[in-house]
């Protein structure tokens, strides 16, 4: 049986084309001992194993509620860290992770009692680093955005660059609330 700190329920959000589902699959496929269970068309739940540690990641693709503000909201109010994607040659789609965040903030914060302090945690996802030349955003202002909560990760779902550091991040991070100082 699962220790209730190794569930993890991951929200991914972030504009149509950057890679999502490519990311996605790969999580759902490498390793082949490693089972995944598809539910409905946007809900994976997998059995992951690190460091001989078994953890349950159950993974929502809430991007497709896009044009379902009230859905999207309710898919962000069960997640316990946010995977927010978006691609390296595309700036609209880097546009949309600022709003996405503040979207979860604003969310979150009205879920949470004060003293709760409870983080979530967003990843931050460039995918597409294999596109060299193509590229129009930069490390650099990318960093600039990022927030005390969030973490970035370059990655690319075509050469699999990142993936597994993504995919672990997913475990590290999602852990019990942080406590207080
Ligand atoms: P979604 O709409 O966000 O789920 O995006 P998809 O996973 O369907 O990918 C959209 C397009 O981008 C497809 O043509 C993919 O083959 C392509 N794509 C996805 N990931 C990568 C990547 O890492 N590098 C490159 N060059 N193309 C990618």
């Amino acid at each position: 049986s699962l220790h209730p700190n190794h569930c993890r329920r991951v929200v991914v959000l972030g504009a149509p084309r950057v890679g999502k589902t490519a990311i996605l699959r790969r999580f759902l496929a490498d390793g082949f001992e490693q089972h995944y269970v598809p539910t409905t068309e946007d809900f994976y739940s997998k059995l992951y194993h690190i460091r001989g540690e078994a953890y349950q990641i159950d993974l929502l693709d809430a991007s497709k509620e896009r044009d379902f503000p009230a859905k999207r909201r309710l898919s962000i109010l069960t997640g316990d860290i946010f995977l927010l994607v978006f691609s390296v040659d595309d700036r609209e789609s880097f546009n949309e992770v600022h709003s996405l965040r503040d979207e979860i903030v604003v969310a979150k914060s009205k879920l949470t009692k004060p003293k709760e302090n409870r983080e979530f945690p967003i990843i931050i996802c460039g995918n597409k680093a294999d596109l060299g030349s193509e590229r129009t955003v930069s490390r650099s202002e990318i960093c600039k955005c990022l927030g005390r909560d969030s973490t970035l990760f370059e990655v690319s779902a075509k050469d699999t660059t990142n993936l597994e550091g993504l995919f672990e991040a997913l475990v590290e991070l999602g852990g019990l609330p942080t406590e207080t100082c």
